[in-house]
Parts: C-alpha cells; structure tokens; sequence
C-alpha cells in the first residue's frame, strides 16, 4: 500500500503519514464514480443546494480545526487560514443562488410550429487536480459547481494539502454527497497521471503550466473538456497621479500576502518616476514591518515556503537580478532551518533582463521597475507570456480604463490587486491557462448545452 508523508513547512516535522493511492485504486474509484453519477445527477437541485447548505454549516462549525490543519500542513499563516476558510462563505453562498438559473433550459425560439431549447446537462466525471496554495478556493471553485450540476468528481488535492482534500470530501460525504459521487484521490503527480488515465468527461486542472502542457498532452487524443487555470506573472503600475504611500501599503500587501504563493501575487511592479522614491520608501517600510513568524501565532503575516525546491528558485532569483545590477532593497536570504524560511524580498531597479521580472517567483520577491510614461509600462506589462491578472493605480478612473483596456491579462485591477470575486470569471490568458472558474459562466462550464428542435405533429 503506497503512503504519503505529511511534512510541516514551517519546521519539517512529519505531521502524519496517509494511505495513497495507486493506479488500481484510483481505476476503481473512477468506476465508482461513474455508476454514482446518474443518480445523483436526478437528485433535484433544491437537493443539492440543501446538501452544500450543510456543508457550509460544517465549515463554519469547524473552521478552527480546518485552520489548523491547512497552517499545518501548507505553513499557511493561522490567521490567513481563516481568512480563506471566511472568503470560501460567499463563494459557496453565490454558487448555491446561481447554479439552478445558470443551467436551467433557455427556451429560445417558437415559431412555425417549432420550438427550440438550450438545456444544461453535466458533463458526467469531472476531475479536478488541484494546488496547494489556497486549497478551500481553488478546491471548491471546481468542486462544488461541478456537484450542484450534476457531476460526480474525482479529486486529486495537491500532495501539500491532502489533509485538506480530506476534509473537504469528508464534509461534502456528511453533508450528503453519496460517497461514490465525490472520491478523493491521495498522492502526487504519478496519481494525476493514474487519474489521466480513466474514463473521464473533464480535467479541471490548478498548478504550474509545466504541469499543465503534461496535462494537455495526456488528454490531447481523448474528446474530454481541458482547463488550465496555471502561473501568472502579474503586473501593476503605479501612475504619476497615484498616492505613492497608498499604492505602496495595498501593493505590499498585494505582493506578500500568502507569503507571495499566489496565483494573482503582486509580481512586478512598475512606477512612474515622478513618484517612483517616494513609493520604494512607503513600500520597503510597509515590507520591513511585516511580522515573520510561527505560522501558529495569530499575529504572524508571512509564514513559511510550502514547498521546499521553491528556496532555490526565489535565491536565484535573487543572484540573477543582482548580478544585472538590481538593488536588494530588503531580503534576499534563505533563513536557517527548521522549516523553509524566505526573506521577504524586494529587489529595484529591476529590468525585463532579469529572471525577477519575467518569471513566475511564487514567493515573497517582488521587482520593481521605473518608467517614464504609461505607455511604457503598458508595454512592459504586456511583456510577458502570461496573463492572469494586471493593474493601474491612479487618481484618473477614465486613464485606469483606457490603460488596463490595453493590457492582456484574464482579471484587471483599478487601486486593487490580488482579488478574486465569486461574481465574475477568473481566467488566464496566453500560458496563464485556458477556460475559466467563478461566475454563472464558471458553473455552466461544468455542463455541456444541448440543442432542443422540437416541432409539433
Ligand atoms: P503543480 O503543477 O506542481 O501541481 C499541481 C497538481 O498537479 C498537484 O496536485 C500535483 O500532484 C499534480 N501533478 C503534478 N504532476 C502531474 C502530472 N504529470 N499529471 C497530473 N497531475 C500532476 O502546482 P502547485 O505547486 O501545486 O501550485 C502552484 C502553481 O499553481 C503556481 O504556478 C500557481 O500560479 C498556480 N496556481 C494557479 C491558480 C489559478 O487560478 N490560475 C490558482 C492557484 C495556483
């Protein structure tokens, strides 16, 4: 019987050990699933709703314990696990009130004795293979629409937070979930690769782009629906109208939140040079103030690095850029042990000649970049071949509209950043991903249209 080791960033203990899955396993549960699907596709959707109804309530009755075990097992600051776990509320809430509109029969046409329809049916098995980073969001974005239409779901959470992935089929089970119709799949990338490898009706795929040109690659001969929701590498500009000290404060935030290990993180930042010095010093300051810590502790902000290849990447980040004549503004060390430890880290003077500025970081490293002029940075934002999320801070609504107009990226930000709303798609575009979660559009792509012609005798 394969095992997974559950290893606590934050000070490399072994939290526990876990039965995994192996390809015989995951075969059977796709099975499983499959027979499951039908009958709980007919449950009606009131049904449904009440179901995830009682799955909210479990989730609010238990978030401590939920908390714990995400900071456990991610190095998630305590705080910020419950804030996730708070921020899951709405979304559950929006795709309990929209999921029976969104998929109801369009009637669309009488006329001449004919009547035409649009219907909603499930797609029939999802897989959803996910990340670790925000695993309630990024879980639940999938699953929980996925299951109000109708699917039954095979789920890989990510091997650094399958104690989550746990909790979250454990809950959905309690809440009345029939347990075929909802399968956890325990294990790193060789079960994603088992899982591929069933009869399946999707692959609703979050993590790197690496691992999502592996993931096209598997399905490229099979008819099965394909979304990639991968890295960003996402840009804001802070125009010569911007308040430097407020910029500063939300894009410090924007850029270490989650310690940097965000889809939507800050990455880069370009700022006009009229006020370029005053924002670097707002933005240092408002970094050197941020507490490191416990991730246990309440108080703590920054906690530790999920992942421990991760280090190297964020040093040589930090080599690269320095080497090219960036100014290590703050941080830039690996921390000792026990546990993966990254200063945060803020690098300027940076140029689009550095690793910092053009690929995915996924940690508390930030460039930043002075330009002369909007067009500049709207060039240089679009500098890149991702396209997740982008941004403008600036006094001028009607120059915030016309610059992000012009910047290719899934999800734009005018005095805000690293923000996702249950209320409109989150998508990526060029190697940031392809399809899309939230919204009404986000719970109809979990069905397939069929097309009613219907003609009176
Ligand atoms: P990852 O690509 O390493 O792993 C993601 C998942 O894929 C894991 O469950 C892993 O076990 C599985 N996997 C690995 N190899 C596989 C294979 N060959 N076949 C099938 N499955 C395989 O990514 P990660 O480290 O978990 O997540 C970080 C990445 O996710 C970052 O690039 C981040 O930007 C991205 N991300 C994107 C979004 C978004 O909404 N666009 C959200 C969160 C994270």
């Amino acid at each position: 019987m394969p095992t997974l080791d559950i290893h606590n960033p934050a000070t490399g203990a072994l939290v526990t050990t876990l039965p995994a899955d192996d390809a015989a396993s995951v075969a059977a549960k796709a099975t499983a699933a499959r027979a499951a699907q039908p009958a709980w596709a007919a449950v009606p959707i009131a049904d449904k709703v009440a179901v995830m109804q009682r799955f909210r309530a479990a989730v609010v009755a238990q978030i401590e314990t939920l908390a714990t075990t995400m900071t456990q097992e991610t190095g998630k600051p305590i705080a910020l696990s419950r804030n996730e776990l708070n921020g899951l509320l709405p979304r559950l809430d929006f795709f309990m009130e929209e999921a029976e509109s969104a998929v109801r029969d369009e009637h669309v046409f009488d006329g001449g004795g004919m009547h035409e329809q649009i219907g909603h049916i499930p797609l029939g098995v999802v897989l959803n293979i996910s990340a670790w980073n925000y695993p309630w969001f990024v879980g639940c974005n999938v699953i929980v629409p996925a299951l109000l239409t109708g699917n039954a779901v095979l789920y890989k959470p990510s091997e650094h937070a399958a104690l989550t992935g746990l909790h979250i089929t454990r809950l959905l089970h309690e809440a009345g979930v029939p347990a075929d119709a909802m399968q956890c799949l325990v294990g790193g990338g060789d079960v994603g690769v088992a899982a591929l490898a069933q009869r399946i009706d999707g692959v609703f795929f979050t993590g790197s782009h690496a691992t999502g040109v592996k993931i096209a690659q598997a399905v490229a001969h099979r008819m099965v629906k394909l979304q990639l929701e991968l890295g960003g590498k996402d840009p804001m500009y802070v125009r010569a109208d911007a308040d430097p000290r407020a910029a500063a404060e939300s894009l410090a935030d924007g850029a270490m939140y989650n310690t940097g290990q965000g889809c939507c993180s800050v990455e880069r930042i370009y700022v006009h040079e009229a006020v370029h010095d005053a924002f670097v010093d707002h933005f240092v300051t408002t970094v050197q103030g941020m507490k490191r810590g416990d991730p246990m502790d309440a108080s703590s902000y920054i906690g530790a690095i999920t992942r421990a290849p991760q280090l190297q990447v964020l040093q040589a980040q930090v080599a690269d850029a320095v080497a090219k004549g960036a100014t290590l503004a703050v941080g830039g060390r690996v921390l000792p042990g026990p546990g993966n430890w990254f200063e945060p880290t803020v690098l300027t003077n940076a140029t689009h000649a550095m690793e910092v500025m053009r690929e995915e970081s996924f940690g508390p490293i930030v460039g930043i970049e002075k330009v002369a002029s909007d067009d500049e940075a709207v060039a240089l934002m679009n500098d890149t071949r991702y396209g997740l999320t982008a941004g403008v801070y600036t006094r001028d609504e009607a120059k915030a509209r016309e610059l992000l107009a012009r910047v290719n990226a899934g999800s734009v930000y005018w005095n805000c950043c690293d923000r996702v709303s249950p209320r409109l798609p989150w998508s990526g575009q060029g190697d940031s991903g392809v399809g899309l979660t939230l919204s009404r559009h986000g719970i109809q792509t979990f069905t397939r249209p069929k097309a009613w012609h219907l003609r009176q005798a």
